[in-house]
């Protein structure tokens, strides 16, 4: 059953509230995919409840032709999600029923991790993505919530979010599920001709290599490398190729003892903006 408003979602989860009821939940923004489905599974084998929320969020998107054009399909997700399990509970909310008549965001500070990369590129993005998910939360009150890293960033933020909000919520980071060519899988993905989605193979062999190069050659080096590489593709637009510390997000110029790094890109298949990362040690 798909619950459209924050009063009717709260009803059922309050119908049997138990000591040992735990809510698990899962913020997607639809077009439901088997990343998605691996962060479901996840909620469902650690809790007794599990909430999919469906949700394109505008004030996450700086760019309108982005937002009308992303992927809706509420009545195929919810089909999907229940041929996973016939308890999940979906809340699928106007914007004016989650956000009030206001839709807007609030301005938040991620401690630096906001400038980084999606920061740069997407203007107010994480403020978008801080605010829906503050009422998200207040509105669902989950005790865990799953989040891919595929949005590494967003995951950090994320954590830095509940701190910020002092919510009572654990945020459970989850591997990314690719499609067989290596392709991160991506609501997104939908939207590609079949020559771009087997081209878009191309990011995740450059960050496979760059894992290969880090155990030798300088961080300079990986990057200039993997750099010329996407400039010879064919059709793919490097928007970043990045290698940075995976705690705090901070460009990374020497590899320091310790320290975990990951490389991240964006890249443009024609119109469609696509993100991939892989931890490099
Ligand atoms: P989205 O619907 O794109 O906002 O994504 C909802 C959640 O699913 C986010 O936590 C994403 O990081 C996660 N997610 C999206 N794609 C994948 C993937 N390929 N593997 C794992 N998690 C993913």
């Amino acid at each position: 059953m798909i619950h459209y408003t924050q009063d009717s979602i709260r009803d059922t989860l309050s119908v049997k509230p138990s000591k040992t009821q735990s809510v698990g939940f899962v913020p997607t923004m639809g077009a439901l995919h088997r990343g998605h489905l691996s962060l479901v599974e996840k909620a469902l084998s650690e809790n007794t409840v599990v909430v999919v929320s469906i949700f394109v969020n505008p004030t996450q998107f700086d760019n309108a032709g982005d937002l009308n054009k992303y992927p809706r399909t509420l009545e195929d997700d919810a089909t999907l999600l229940q041929t996973v399990s016939k308890k999940i509970l979906i809340y699928a909310p106007s914007a004016e029923d989650l956000y009030g008549n206001k839709v807007i965001s609030k301005k938040y500070r991620f401690g630096g991790l906001e400038h980084a990369m999606e920061g740069k590129y997407r203007n107010g993005h994480f403020d978008g993505v801080g605010t829906v998910l503050n009422l998200l939360f207040r509105a669902i009150k989950p005790n865990k919530a799953y989040f891919g890293e595929k949005d590494f960033q967003q995951l950090q933020i994320v954590k830095k979010l509940v701190s910020i909000e002092k919510l009572p919520v654990q945020i459970v980071g989850c591997p990314i599920l690719r499609a067989p060519n290596g392709l991160a899988m991506s609501s997104r993905n939908q939207r590609l001709t079949k020559t771009q989605f087997e081209g878009a193979a191309e990011i995740y062999n450059i960050l496979k290599q760059a894992k290969e190069d880090f155990k030798t050659l300088s961080i300079a080096k990986v990057k200039a490398l993997a750099e010329a590489r996407f400039s010879r593709h064919d059709f793919l637009a490097l928007e970043y190729f990045e290698i940075a510390n995976a705690a705090d997000l901070k460009t990374a110029q020497r590899k320091r003892k310790g320290n975990n790094y990951r490389a991240f890109v964006a890249a443009y298949a024609g119109e469609i903006r696509l993100i991939d990362n892989v931890s490099l040690n």
